[in-house]
């Protein structure tokens, strides 16, 4: 995958149909998904994770992602991509017709136990066994969960990072690299450098992605920190839908219309149109059991949408 490396513009991956649904309990209408996803086209946002494959007794909100992705892969404009943990699920996704997909693994041992039941360094021979397994046309990012943070062991050290990632550079150069702040907890300082010393770690990677939740607030800050240096590529959730309604305090990543507007503002092109976007932010605060975040929404609530670009 490739960024746009023009200074003034950035492109928005929309993720809220994966991260943003997954935790929701009551089980979002296959239509009602399809529906999101082409409107979400239609303002403007030309990446979307439709969703995951992965084990449907895990996350069984993710069980219709074959039939999501079918109905998209008519939509003219976008590029879907499907999230997936391990090589099985992967030949699945390219099965059902995926052309783009997220393999995610944690820097940090007890979180990629958790989530995959893999240490680390068994993750990235996955990887490698996913890369022999797929068409070589296939598009593909990696999602370096707990990259600056962990839930269970706290604060990541730049180089358990950069390490993990040499073997997972050295076999496929060209896949987008996403850095994910999975708990929330990084900071602008913390961002930038880590940012600062993958790129020059790295100087064959091209297309340098952020994941960041804005559990602590400071979501658009990271953002703009990982922009200063030179990120162009940044995940957000419609209506920052996300977090867990069983863990209070906990919230979902940053909210699209928010990082949307703060580009905007700074006059830098995301594509998105917010007129189109905001009517679509609304409805998806109101899917049932989800859990909206971000400002945006409700600061444009009570005015007229067409003051968004006035200055
Ligand atoms: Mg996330």
């Amino acid at each position: 995958m490739s960024i746009p490396l023009s200074p003034d513009r950035v492109t928005i991956v929309e993720v809220g149909p994966r991260d943003g649904y997954q935790g929701i309990g009551p089980f979002i209408p296959t239509e009602t998904k399809i529906g999101f996803v082409q409107r979400l086209v239609a303002a403007g946002l030309s990446r979307i994770e439709i969703g995951s494959f992965v084990s449907p007794k895990a996350l069984p909100q993710m069980r219709d992602t074959a039939e999501v992705l079918t109905a998209c892969a008519r939509l003219p404009g976008l590029r879907a991509q499907v999230l997936v943990p391990n090589e099985r699920w992967g030949r699945e996704a390219v099965a059902a017709g995926a052309g783009a997909l997220v393999f995610v693994l944690s820097v940090s041992e007890t979180h990629n136990r958790n989530n995959v039941r893999r240490s680390p360094a068994e993750s990235v021979d996955e990887y490698h066994r996913l890369l022999a397994a797929i068409p070589p046309e296939t598009a593909i990012r990696l999602d370096l969960a707990t990259a600056f943070d962990c839930p269970f062991a706290g604060r990541v050290p730049l180089k358990t990072t950069l390490t993990l990632l040499d073997r997972l550079v050295a076999s496929r150069p060209e896949a987008e690299i996403c850095l994910c702040d999975t708990t929330g907890r990084a900071d602008p300082a913390h961002v930038a450098d880590l940012f600062a010393a993958a790129r020059e770690r790295f100087p064959q990677v091209s297309a340098w992605a952020l994941h960041a939740h804005d559990t602590y607030g400071l979501g658009l800050a990271n953002v703009h920190a990982a922009y200063r240096g030179g990120v162009r590529v940044f995940d957000a959730s419609f209506a920052g839908l996300g977090g867990c309604p069983f863990a209070p305090g906990a919230t979902g990543n940053v909210a699209t219309e928010d990082v949307a507007w703060m580009f905007a503002r700074m006059g830098v092109a995301t594509g998105i149109d917010l007129d189109r976007l905001l009517p679509i932010v609304r409805d998806g605060a109101a899917i049932p059991g989800g859990l909206a975040g971000g400002r945006v929404r409700k600061a444009l609530h009570a005015q007229p949408v067409a003051c968004v670009a006035a200055t």
